[in-house]
């Protein structure tokens, strides 16, 4: 079905970013303007937003839940410093962010297994086992 020859299939496409609703204006990879990072960031040079100051929309993910997550964001920095998307600065903040990040989860770990350990000891010594 056409619509002044634009396929209404076409126009019922939503932006690919997920939770995006917008079916107006999608570029070649499916974005919608606000999602598209080269028109966002002109958007943001025209409103006189500072270089490198990167929104939330500009980071890969919008949480830190996992070593994975913060993978994500690891191997987003360098990339996103390269383009102008973050400073310098603002990419060392961020990698001190993860490192700090890493390491409370691999204290978190270890004292989960310290833990284990201790109540597996705690479990053989009632069976009368000499630990
Ligand atoms: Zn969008």
């Amino acid at each position: 079905m056409t619509c002044d020859g634009v396929t209404l299939a076409v126009m019922s496409e939503t932006c690919v970013h997920p939770g995006c609703r917008i079916i107006l204006g999608l570029n070649a990879d499916g974005l919608c303007s606000w999602h598209d990072p080269v028109r966002r960031r002109a958007r943001k040079q025209h409103n006189g937003i500072p270089q490198g100051h990167a929104d939330i929309e500009d980071l890969p993910i919008k949480a830190i839940t996992s070593m994975e997550d913060a993978e994500k964001l690891a191997q987003w920095v360098p990339i996103a410093i390269a383009t102008g998307a973050l400073g310098g600065r603002e990419g060392m903040a961020l990698v001190s962010a993860l490192r700090e990040y890493r390491m409370t989860a691999a204290d978190a770990d270890f004292m989960r297994q310290f833990e284990e350990l201790k109540r597996k000891v705690i479990a053989a010594k009632a069976k009368g086992m000499d630990i």
